[in-house]
């Protein structure tokens, strides 16, 4: 079985409406394995279409673009933690094993954790209804022109050719 893992990490300083307490830190980690069947990351609106068409455009088209309206302006940058980042490559890792040994359960498609507060949850969610990946047709089409017939010419995270 083919199966892509996709995971993210996001850390955010959230403000409070309440002065004493201040702004706080937030931590999101997601680890999402896609295969035949599962809804694939815009089904679950983990990526999205028009940023993907952005980032894979050159700097100065895109920034001609951003300063007309047309696409996303240059990405906010990130902190990188190393131990979080440690950890959500840890956890799709041991996802691929799994799905490459085929001793995983299957129940669950996604883990979304939140270490600053110690919450791990899973879920698995249906195919949205018209996505390209409920239709057999699409499955290992990845590597074609345009990519899964999407509007980005070349697949946006992975090698250019
Ligand atoms: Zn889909």
């Amino acid at each position: 079985m083919a199966v892509v893992v996709d995971l993210a990490v996001l850390v955010s300083v959230c403000e409070s409406a309440d002065e004493i307490a201040g702004a706080h830190v937030e931590i999101d980690e997601r680890v999402t394995w896609v295969g035949p069947g599962t809804a694939c990351l815009l089904c679950r609106g983990r990526l999205d279409a028009a940023l993907a068409y952005a980032e894979n455009l050159d700097p100065d088209a895109r920034k001609a673009l951003a300063g007309e309206g047309y696409v996303a302006a240059a990405a906010t940058p990130q902190p990188a933690v190393a131990t979080l980042t440690t950890l959500a490559a840890a956890m799709a890792a041991t996802e691929f094993l799994l799905r490459l040994s085929g001793i995983g359960s299957t129940e669950a498609t996604e883990m979304l954790l939140r270490p600053h507060v110690g919450d791990l949850r899973r879920n698995r969610i249906s195919q949205r209804p018209g996505c390209f990946c409920s239709d057999p047709a699409y499955l290992a089409r990845g590597q074609r022109d345009p990519y899964l017939d999407l509007m980005w010419p070349t697949p946006p995270f992975g090698e250019r050719s």
